[in-house]
């Protein structure tokens, strides 16, 4: 993933994912070079990045169990 600095710690699928929610976010200006908006500004911390993939796959298990209909 592009302006991440330092390894994304996610799939290749939670990569595009992630730059999809970045791309409907995106607030910078049309003709920024450097991207400085908000969206763009979390790509700048890998904690924040591990820590969103930790919650996203937090957040499919339970809608996994939650439509399996196994209920604990
Ligand atoms: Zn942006």
């Amino acid at each position: 993933m592009s302006n991440v600095i330092g390894v994304f710690p996610g799939s290749q699928r939670e990569s595009m994912r992630l730059q999809e929610a970045i791309r409907r976010n995106c607030m910078c200006p049309p003709e920024s070079i450097d991207p400085v908006c908000s969206a763009h500004d979390l790509l700048r911390d890998v904690n924040v990045m591990a820590h969103l993939i930790f919650v996203y796959r937090r957040r499919q298990n339970y809608v996994r169990v939650e439509h399996s209909g196994k209920v604990r």
